[in-house]
């Protein structure tokens, strides 16, 4: 491993926040690339989301979670899934494969845990935008497991805290008096049994936790603002994010891939509303996939009844907007999740409404130095995209690659939106979307430029 010294000789080091999927893949490619770093991770152990009820408080898992974008698909670039694993692995076997891939590439001792980023701050005198003036360096300030706070500079930063673990809540008029939950605290459906439960949303988990509610609750009801495309993960026998073969998801833009893929849905699937759904107004790729093999099962035996958008809180019933009233005793509210870095000053990044100005979804056009690695919502993987975002960061870091002026970066960040808008409907759920393939390739065309835009390295 060669080191990468500063101006006075001490070496510089980069700091990774965070050791979930996203932080591994960086702290992984930092390593191989021979750039110092420390890893800090409020947990006991790897994995963020996918660690079942993580000590770190932060993980979203329940227990019946399986992953939805497919085996193959979730792989890094250079550590396949074992081949004898089926194609929609649990939360369990995801973590294996997260444990088995610090342990293969031996990174582990580089990570120290129970360790929890309480503050970053631009090295200098309390003044964000003095980070611009000096060479990018951060003051880090950790709590580690002795309850001890200590204060390191570094280099840079690579957030990789999650993007799955803050509640987002919604108000609605009037009071509900029976118990509440969002979906983040969900786990097993026992606390359904006998009840009439409101599922509100009609993301991924709401599908999963409304099944599971429909086999022990007295009655389930799922409340959905608009309609969406349901993908169930088998289409014809295939896994459903191989139905079309990746060089036509590589190569074609979303508006031509758009109409096969939707077909392809048609007649495998059929029109949502045949299941007593209601039709989207939205083209298929226009929001983030809702992927549920179950949902049209129990919708076909009754358990689980489809109600529109909530109207008012009524003590111990919920009113929808289609005036019909129901006694509920449970709401579980998938209402997402808020961006939120709690380390970092409202002056440098605040993400209000989940709107990020960063470009390529990575790098702070104002803060050199700041960098965050797995803070996109992809059609597809998470996992690859922070791999490959870990990579162009370590070419910036290894002086290999330079960035933009902050104008252009700027201008870049408005493209980028402009986009999102036009394609995706309205929501806070689609402010940091991306496409899995035309993402990387943009990485790799990104660092290439970068070859002749001035370099700093760390
Ligand atoms: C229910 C659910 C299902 C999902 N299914 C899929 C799927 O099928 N496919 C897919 O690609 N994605 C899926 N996702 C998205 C999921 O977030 C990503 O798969 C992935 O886990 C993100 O990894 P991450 O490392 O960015 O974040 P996380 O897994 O959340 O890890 C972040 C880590 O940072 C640590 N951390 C946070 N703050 C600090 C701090 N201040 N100091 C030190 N450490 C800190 C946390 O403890 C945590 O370990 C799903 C999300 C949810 C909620």
């Amino acid at each position: 491993m060669s080191d990468i010294a500063s101006s006075n000789g001490s070496p510089r080091k980069a700091c990774i926040i965070g050791a979930g999927s996203s932080g591994i893949a960086a702290a992984k490619t930092l390593r191989e690339r021979g750039i110092p770093y420390d890893c800090f991770e409020i947990g006991s152990g790897i994995g963020g989301m996918w660690r079942y009820n993580n000590d770190n408080g932060h993980s979203s898992a329940y227990k019946s979670l399986h992953i939805n974008t497919s085996r193959d698909t979730m792989a890094f670039s250079d550590f396949p899934l074992p081949r004898d694993w089926v194609p929609f692995p649990d939360h369990a076997h995801v973590l294996k494969y997260f444990e088995s891939y610090v342990d293969h590439f031996g990174f582990r001792d580089t990570i120290s845990f129970r360790t929890k980023v309480v503050s970053v701050e631009p090295a200098g005198p309390g003044n964000p935008r003095q980070a611009q003036e000096d060479n990018g360096d951060w003051d880090v300030t950790v709590i580690g497991p002795d309850g001890q706070s200590r204060t390191n500079r570094y280099g840079a930063v690579l957030v990789a805290n999650g993007h799955h673990w803050n509640p987002r809540t919604v108000t609605y008029p009037g009071e509900f008096h029976g118990q509440q939950m969002h979906s983040h605290y969900y786990r097993t459906p026992e606390l359904f049994s006998g009840k009439r439960v409101l599922v509100v949303g009609f993301g991924n988990s709401s599908c999963d936790i409304a099944c599971e509610s429909s086999r022990v609750a007295d009655a389930t009801f799922m409340s959905v603002r608009r309609g969406a495309h349901v993908i169930p993960k088998y289409l014809f026998g295939w896994v459903m994010d191989t139905i079309l073969p990746k060089v036509i998801w590589k190569i074609l833009p979303w508006w031509a891939i758009r109409p096969v893929f939707a077909f392809s849905l048609q007649v495998a699937r059929g029109e949502v509303s045949r299941y007593g759904l209601p039709e989207p107004e939205h083209g298929v790729l226009q929001e983030h996939p809702t992927i549920s093999a179950d949902l049209f099962n129990v919708l076909g035996h009754g358990n689980l009844r489809i109600k529109p958008n909530v109207q008012e809180l009524c003590g111990d019933s919920v009113k929808f907007v289609d005036g019909s009233v129901e006694k509920i005793d449970t709401i579980v509210w998938c209402t997402g999740y808020n961006i939120s870095f709690p380390f970092l000053d409202g002056q440098i990044i605040d993400p209000l409404n989940n709107e990020i100005s960063l470009y390529q979804h990575v790098v702070h056009p104002d803060q050199p130095g700041l960098y965050f690695i797995g803070l996109v919502q992809p059609w597809g993987a998470t996992m690859p995209l922070a791999e490959a975002q870990a990579k162009w960061v370590a070419d910036v870091l290894a002086g290999q690659s330079g960035l933009p002026p902050r104008d252009e970066m700027l201008a870049e960040i408005q493209r980028q939106r402009a986009k999102i808008t036009k394609r995706y409907t309205q929501s806070v759920r689609h402010t940091i979307q991306v496409d899995f393939y035309p993402y990387q390739r943009l990485l790799t065309k990104t660092s290439r430029r970068g070859r002749r835009w001035p370099k700093r390295p760390l």
